[in-house]
């Protein structure tokens, strides 16, 4: 017997339908290229999202077309999240700082019809203007008037507020089956071309409706978010949806994301909840630091992509009141996975208890299920000790790739394989120890890259910090430790500092001060050039050490 009750699809579009009745009037504040910050609230936005649906109706778009996205975040990319996807469209939203090969695949790979690019990328668009025959339109993202300098563009150019201005509403959004692809995001393929990750109407919205949760990102109508991880890449972790969802005021920071931007528009416009790498907060303390600022009203700060450092979770607490939530995600988990939150029991933890709970990537949200095992396959405890590769699933974990039909990736129960190396405790704490290709084979052990680094980035006179695997001839591969300095530091003082820190075999066998670390596009550390350019510095060192 079936149940009564209704059987409305689950679409992307009632997320703009509710927030513009319900919350009218709050507020959506984003920053233009040139640092000026400009306001409209949730029904002016649901006004323009319609006119560009209709627009884009006209047309012709149709169900399934990919329509691309190159911009930073803001206003009009939030339009163009709920104008394409609202009408059964595809918005296939891009990496700018991907290779330009990587963006010619996957744009091609995409076969998008039209693309919408922020003026700050003219110059990029028109170098690969000759290379992506699918794309027939390009509509700039700016007004008619601005629309001067077109460089080499091939296609037809069009501003994307003539097609605002000029055209009617839409009356009503479209209705059509919930598991209708709603948007497109690529992997940044460190290894390999990148790869398409097609999410759905179905799958998008109940990863929405279970990332607002207070044992997830816990984010409710009287937050002020802002996320910094860009709407380019995994659906800035979801936050546009909850935005919708919840009615929330929202911040989107565009193109300035060094300390001193990102601190003016938290305080500025009193954020409460954001989210973002490691990286940016790290400029971000920097800022602080020099300026002698306080974060007056950031709560919480949601910190993923890479491994949150522990002293990053307890600088965020004890010196500017933020609770940090350690969470792990992939674009392939659209992408929030597992979430960091304490459990009841844990009230009654020390501080240092609590901070060392804290640098776990946490446990798995409603929907998720996670499992390790071993190469071959075999299930490995969750007991907090044993560690083998990371497997996922759930109702937003992705189940194949765009275009490809073999994935070795996938198996036939619907589990993911993630490429990542984690320990899963009796309360399912998840710890990743390290991507599968970065994990240390020292004498036939392994050595997490990541705990040694985020240790290494605890100490004062250090900025940032890598570890990799470096051939050796009696171990296979032992670590080497690259050091940014924040201030001037010995070897032998950093030595010191993690020796009763981590295991004697797993001390590095040599550190080298380096400028700076290359970072993706996605910004984490670049591991693979790191172990390109000192692949024998262990047979070699004289050649290939930078200073010391
Ligand atoms: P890519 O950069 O390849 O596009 P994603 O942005 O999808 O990949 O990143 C996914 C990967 O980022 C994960 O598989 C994991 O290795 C890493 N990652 C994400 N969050 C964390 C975290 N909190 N701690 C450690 N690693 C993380």
């Amino acid at each position: 017997m079936l149940g009564l009750m209704s059987n409305k699809n689950l679409l992307i579009s009632s997320l703009i339908e509710h927030s513009s009745e319900y919350h009218a009037d709050t507020e959506i504040v984003h920053r233009v290229s040139n640092g000026n910050i400009e306001k409209t609230n949730y029904k002016e936005t649901n006004i323009r999202i319609r006119r560009l649906a209709s627009a884009l109706t006209r047309m012709g778009i149709k169900l399934g077309d990919r329509l691309g996205t190159i911009a930073w975040s803001n206003l009009r990319h939030l339009e163009l999240y709920y104008g394409i996807s609202g009408i059964g469209a595809i918005c296939h939203t891009i990496n700018p700082r991907l290779f330009k090969e990587q963006l010619i695949f996957i744009i091609n790979d995409a076969q998008n019809k039209i693309l919408f690019v922020d003026l700050d990328f003219i110059e990029l668009i028109s170098e690969i203007s000759n290379e992506i025959p699918t794309v027939e339109t390009i509509i700039l993202l700016c007004a008619e008037k601005e629309l001067t300098k077109l460089h080499k563009i091939k296609q037809k150019v069009l501003a994307y507020e003539s097609l605002i201005e000029n055209n009617q509403t839409l009356d009503k959004w479209p209705d059509f089956d919930e598991r209708t692809a709603s948007s497109l995001c690529y992997t940044s393929g460190t290894t390999g071309n990148p790869k398409g990750v097609l999410y759905s109407h179905r799958s998008t919205m109940i990863h929405t409706l279970a990332a607002a949760n207070p044992d997830a990102l816990d984010i409710s109508s009287t937050d002020v978010i802002m996320p910094i991880a860009p709407m380019f890449h995994a659906n800035a972790w979801g936050i546009p949806y909850i935005a919708n969802m919840v009615g929330a005021k929202l911040v989107l920071p565009g193109r300035h994301l060094d300390g001193e931007s990102v601190y003016n528009i938290l305080d500025k416009e009193e954020v409460t909840f954001t989210a973002a790498v490691p990286t940016i907060w790290l400029m971000l303390f920097e800022y602080l630091d020099k300026k002698n600022k306080k974060l007056k009203f950031l709560k919480r700060c949601v910190i993923g992509g890479s491994a949150c450092p522990k002293f990053m979770i307890e600088d965020f607490h004890k010196k500017y009141g933020v609770e940090v939530i350690h969470a792990w995600g992939m674009t392939e988990t659209s992408p929030l996975g597992t979430v960091n939150k304490p459990l009841r029991k844990h009230s009654s933890l020390s501080q240092e208890q609590k901070y060392n709970l804290a640098i776990k990537q946490g446990r798995p949200m409603y929907g998720v299920k996670i499992k390790i095992t071993n190469d071959d396959g075999e299930a490995l405890p969750h007991d907090g000790k044993a560690f083998g590769n990371l497997w996922v699933k759930g109702p937003w974990i992705c189940s194949g790739y765009l275009n490809m039909t073999n994935s070795d990736v996938h198996d036939e129960n619907e589990w993911f394989l993630t490429g990542d190396v984690a320990s899963i405790d009796q309360d399912g704490y998840m710890l990743i120890t390290d991507r599968v290709k970065d994990v240390i084979k020292s004498g036939g052990e392994w050595i997490s890259s990541i705990q040694i680094e985020n240790i290494a980035a605890g100490h004062k006179k250090v900025s940032e910090a890598a570890v990799i695997g470096v051939k050796h001839k009696k171990w296979d591969e032992r670590p080497l430790l690259l050091i940014v300095k924040a201030e001037n530091v010995k070897k032998d003082e950093i030595l010191d500092f993690l020796k009763d820190k981590i295991a004697k075999w797993w001390m590095p066998d040599d550190i080298i001060f380096v400028e700076e670390l290359p970072h993706t596009a996605t910004g984490k550390i670049r591991k693979v050039e790191l172990k390109k350019t000192y692949q024998n510095y262990f047979v070699n060192p004289h050649k290939e050490s930078d200073e010391n």
